[in-house]
């Protein structure tokens, strides 16, 4: 290895918001210092991937599994932290509507997640969804 080589404990490839979170946390991280390298093909930040705009949401009760809960709970955590660190608030707690069919995917899935870590949910009749937001909703 010449001088100009260096060697890296772990290179981060694409520093959007995953790979710039995963920087952070190694950096945070506590035990032995390890050298850490992100990478990316542009100048982060920029708007030339997916991680670009004013907003996103994080849902808690993710139709996908139940698994979800505790990891976007720890994600609010981390938010916190995060909003803490930079002294300005990131993060805007809201409530969700989850529209569908009450057997389908979507109802169902959301239900377990909720059910299973006792979050605080309550059915919306399709009439008052639809007096609310001005929707034409088909049951
Ligand atoms: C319009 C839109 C709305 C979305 N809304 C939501 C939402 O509401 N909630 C939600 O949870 N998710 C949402 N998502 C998805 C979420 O934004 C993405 O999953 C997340 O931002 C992906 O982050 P990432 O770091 O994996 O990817 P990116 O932000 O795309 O970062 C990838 C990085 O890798 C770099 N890169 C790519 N190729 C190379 C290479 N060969 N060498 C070096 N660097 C490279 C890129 O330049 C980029 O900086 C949305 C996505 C889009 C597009």
């Amino acid at each position: 290895m010449t001088t100009h080589e260096r060697s890296y404990d772990v290179i981060v490839a694409g520093l959007g918001a995953m790979g710039s979170a995963t920087m952070y946390a190694l950096a945070r991280a506590q035990g032995p210092a390890r050298r850490v390298l992100g990478i990316d093909r542009f100048s982060p930040p920029h708007g030339l991937g997916s991680s670009h705009g004013r907003t996103r949401i994080i849902r808690e009760a993710y139709f996908e599994h139940p698994a979800y809960v505790p990891i976007v709970r720890r994600a609010f955590d981390l938010w916190r932290e995060l909003e803490h660190e930079v002294g300005r608030p990131l993060y805007t707690k809201t409530r969700g509507i989850t529209l569908g069919p009450e057997n389908g995917t979507l109802v169902r899935g959301a239900r377990a997640s909720a059910s299973t870590d006792a979050l605080p949910i309550a059915p919306m009749p399709a009439t008052m969804t639809s007096y609310c937001w001005s929707l034409t909703v088909t049951a």
